[in-house]
């Protein structure tokens, strides 16, 4: 078994709040392993932690058991690290394909005097990252839509965009942030295929936070249960279902609907 992601003791406080308290986590490459937790259980502080948003206070994070903890988010994706926001942070006023190209830039070699000179070599970066987002609008079921202000498009397609963007750096592992909140039934299930297509068909080891029960325990392999910023449980879906403490912590903050639905396996 090989660790993709890893962390060790990792905490991030803000002023007197310990956001993320000591968490320990291995990930499984090409695994799909799911964060969940109440509302303000440090989930997504855990995310900004690994991607380079936050240094953490303390604790170590290892990618493929090289240390990369602290490192800046241009260098976090540069690793094969990427990832989605809970709240869409697409450029409205932009299209479909230059929000894509905005993640392709950084994959691109030529330099700012190329670019300004427009070489022969900038040209053929130009086009060819055209054609791969092109093709990465398609491969998230956006075809035809690249001429699209961003703005213009339905929600959940914005979401699938965040995806293709998120893709266009090449990770080996994405961090997803809610993908389906605010979806309606159709669109949360449509995702949820999506997701799992990701790790089947591109080998992406999938980090994901959700807050729909039946994602998570539709499509993970392990989760693991967050309260107030700490790991309480970690488990395979039906060890974290039957777990006392996930479902008080649950019941605690109000969201004891959440966790009650059984497995149901997506066809
Ligand atoms: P979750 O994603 O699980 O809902 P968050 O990671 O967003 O939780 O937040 C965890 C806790 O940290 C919350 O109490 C939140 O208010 C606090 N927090 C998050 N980001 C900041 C910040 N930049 N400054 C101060 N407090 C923060
Ligand atoms: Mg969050």
């Amino acid at each position: 078994m090989t660790v993709a992601l890893e962390t060790r003791g990792l905490v991030k406080t803000f002023g007197g709040l310990t956001a993320v308290n000591v968490v320990d986590l291995a990930i499984r490459e090409h695994s799909i392993f799911s964060v969940i937790g109440p509302n303000g259980s440090g989930k997504t502080t855990f995310y900004n932690c690994i991607t380079g948003f936050y240094e953490p206070d303390s604790g170590e994070i290892l990618f493929f058991e090289k240390p990369m903890t602290g490192l800046p988010p241009d260098q976090v994706t540069a690793l094969g690290i990427s990832r989605t926001y809970q709240n869409i942070r697409l450029f409205a006023n932009m299209s479909a394909i230059e929000n894509i190209l905005v993640g392709e830039h950084s994959r691109m070699r030529a330099n700012w005097f190329e670019a300004i000179l427009l070489t022969p070599r900038v040209v053929r970066e130009e086009k060819a990252a055209v054609e791969k987002a092109r093709q990465l609008l398609n491969f998230v079921g956006l075809a035809g839509l690249g001429d699209q202000q961003a703005r213009n498009l339905p929600y959940g397609a914005q979401r699938r965009l965040e995806i293709a963007r998120a893709l266009a750096s090449q990770p080996t592992m994405l961090l997803l942030d809610e993908p389906t909140a605010g979806m309606n039934p159709n669109e949360t299930h449509e995702m949820t295929l999506f997701i799992r297509r990701l790790r089947d068909e591109l080998g992406i080891t999938i980090l994901l936070i959700e807050h729909d029960m039946r994602v998570v325990m539709g499509i993970s392999e392990r989760i693991a249960v967050l309260d107030y910023g700490a790991k309480i449980a970690e488990g395979t879906p039906a060890e974290i279902q039957g777990n006392p403490r996930v479902i008080e912590a649950y019941l605690g903050s109000g969201a004891a609907s959440g966790i009650k639905p059984v497995v149901r396996q997506l066809e």
